[in-house]
């Protein structure tokens, strides 16, 4: 059995006030024990204080983004997943598709970062999706494919059985748009049946979080397709009822 997990993307949005009032907010509208696993992002400079403040609640933190190296050294402007362990975060999100357009990064350096996040006993959330155009050129799964391919090369059996799977086609983030629940669960299934080539019990126990526009309004019937363990939500998590309310669709 999979515990669902409710994963909250804030991007680069919100200060020291508003996070105060933010988390305040989704404390009270939460409720007190959840049957599912809930996770906040913020920007990496409040993880800490986000960490600390939440430690004796329910909900978990995590990061948007690590360095792809482990240790300490000469990398500047970057911080590392022992880093962002020793102040009480747990997830690390790697290859957002804002990071993968944006920033260039490959799938090479998103598998890289993964297995660095490991290495720190924390969990990656592994996001992957198509473009618009790669969906209407009937690229999705191969596409999908090519991704994961550099993550079950470069993490051992081990490792795969600790990372969570995002699927977040880049069409539906931040647009409104939402993959239908038939869309979303024909990709989940294809990226389970991807592990299960590879173990079929790590494929059974992966988590596969759907990701692009969720809401409160669309939450139950994505949740209620077969493979989907979840919701990955940006701009939904930044209002604390409506995430609430994303959560308790997840229960
Ligand atoms: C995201 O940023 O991961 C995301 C899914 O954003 P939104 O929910 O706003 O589409």
């Amino acid at each position: 059995m999979r515990s669902f997990l409710v994963a909250g993307n804030w991007k680069m949005h919100g200060d020291s006030a508003g996070i105060k009032q933010l988390l305040s907010d989704l404390l009270k509208s939460l409720p007190a024990e959840p049957g599912i696993d809930i996770a906040v992002f913020p920007p990496s400079v409040y993880v800490a204080q986000v960490a600390a403040d939440m430690a004796a609640t329910p909900v978990a933190v995590g990061a948007q983004n690590v360095c792809d190296q482990s240790g300490q050294g000469a990398f500047t402007g970057e911080v590392s997943a022992a880093m962002l362990g020793d102040v009480g975060c747990q997830y690390v999100i790697v290859g957002h598709s804002e990071r993968r357009s944006l920033y260039g990064e490959s799938s090479q350096v998103v598998a890289a970062k993964a297995k660095a996040v490991l290495a720190a006993g924390l969990v990656p959330v592994v996001c992957v999706g198509e473009s618009d155009a790669e969906r209407e050129n009937g690229q999705t799964l191969d596409v999908i494919s090519a991704q994961l391919a550099p993550v079950f090369s470069a993490l051992s059996g081990e490792e795969l059985k600790k990372i969570v799977v995002a699927y977040e086609p880049v069409w539906a983030i931040g647009t409104g748009k939402t993959a239908s629940p038939e869309q979303a669960q024909e990709v989940h299934a294809f990226i389970r049946a991807l592990f299960a080539k590879r173990d079929e019990s790590t494929a059974a126990k992966l988590r596969i979080l759907y990701g692009g526009s969720v809401k409160a309004a669309n939450a139950a019937t994505l949740f209620a397709q077969a493979d989907i363990d979840g919701g990955l939500v940006g701009g939904a998590s930044l209002d604390a009822k409506e995430f609430s309310a994303i959560c308790r669709a997840a229960e």
